[in-house]
């Protein structure tokens, strides 16, 4: 599965090209809305390694990779954000759903693993692409395998191509 890194990366540009443009006009250009909440919605499904870790048991791309689990969390974190922020419900839910989304997607194209519990509790059946796009990060192998090499420069590359795309963009926007 993808590191924090390609999942980060995706929810800041995904909050760059989606209608959040509205949002910051309504509640203004705060940091916390245009950065720190889109990274946060698109690596929170990872944190299922925190129960994993204090239990034993497996919970990793379990339920929080499931999308009965991305549609109750996106509608919950939607209520709290409209509330906290005075904003459209609808928007957030959505806004949310659609970069929580972004991680289940970049972990369903992935190599290597089982893949994600995609319909829990429907079925506790892993999903995952039989095309891959992202090279396997074997973490069995500990922080400083050599095998991390692959990922990390894929991942920096994809990384630097999303981000090179938002400055272009957000150029063109400042020149018109
Ligand atoms: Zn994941």
């Amino acid at each position: 599965m993808p590191s924090p890194l390609a999942h980060s990366v995706s929810g800041y540009v995904l909050a760059k090209f989606l209608p959040l443009d509205k949002i910051s006009s309504d509640i203004g250009n705060k940091w916390h809305v245009h950065i720190l909440y889109p990274i946060l919605v698109a690596v929170a499904a990872d944190l299922d390694f925190i129960p994993q870790i204090i239990t034993g048991v497996r919970f990793h791309r379990g339920l929080t990779h499931s999308l009965t689990f991305t549609l109750i969390c996106s509608a919950i974190i939607g209520l709290l954000l409209s509330y906290l922020w005075k904003f459209s419900y609808k928007q957030l839910f959505l806004f949310t759903l659609l970069l929580y989304s972004s991680h289940l997607c970049l972990d369903f194209f992935t190599n290597g693993g089982q893949g994600m519990q995609l319909f829990f509790p429907f079925t506790t059946s892993y999903f995952k692409s039989p095309v891959a796009i992202f090279p396997a990060i074997h973490h069995s192998r500990g922080l400083w395998d050599y095998s991390h090499l692959l990922p990390l420069v894929f991942e920096s590359t994809y990384s630097v191509l999303l981000l090179s795309v938002v400055a272009w963009y957000q150029g063109r926007r400042q020149s018109q």
